[in-house]
């Protein structure tokens, strides 16, 4: 959705509140393209600030499904974002040149939101995900859900501590 901005931009100390909503339902991170499984409208407030700066805020909560780091079991995760940005504007309506290329979401006098969105939630995506904090992963050799069930596979070299007790086994061995 793009929200056209010309009269807001062009009208000093004109407020305006927008009924906004993502158009997008899923979202790429680093190549990968991840669900939104859970979003509502939210407000967009915007003000021009005695024609030298705009500000624009939003407060909105996504929910999006995340695969566990470990078991790559599904995990919901919401991100709370907070949009507060300042653009400075030149006094003519438009947003000073030196600012277009870091408010990429502008394209001329319209606002695309869900390229605003987008960075913001890009900014808080989280760096490790887990179903749970003492998730077992699952087996490198047979993919068994190690939260599920057990399985007899050889489990010692997964065990990085023991890998290490091992190699100092071997250096022995050479000897
Ligand atoms: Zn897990
Ligand atoms: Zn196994």
């Amino acid at each position: 959705m793009v929200i056209e901005l010309k009269e807001l931009l062009t009208t000093a100390d004109k407020e305006q509140t927008f009924e906004a909503k993502l158009e997008q339902t899923s979202v790429m991170v680093s190549g990968v393209e991840y669900p939104i499984v859970k979003q509502s409208p939210f407000t967009l407030s915007m003000k021009n600030v005695s024609n030298r700066e705009l500000c624009i805020s939003a407060d909105l909560e996504i929910v999006v499904s995340i695969p566990c780091d470990r078991c790559l079991e599904a995990v919901r995760r919401t991100l709370s974002l907070q949009i507060a940005e300042k653009l400075k504007l030149d006094g003519a309506g438009e947003i000073v040149a030196e600012e277009e290329e870091t408010a990429d979401y502008m394209i001329g006098s319209g606002l695309d939101v869900d390229k605003l969105i987008y960075g913001e939630i890009l900014v808080n995506w989280p760096a490790k995900v887990l179903c749970k904090e003492d998730c077992r992963g699952i087996c490198s050799k047979c993919g068994t859900n190690l939260n599920i069930r057990t399985c007899d596979c050889d489990q010692t070299e997964l065990d990085p501590r023991m890998a290490v007790i091992q190699d100092i086994f071997n250096q022995f061995k050479e000897v």
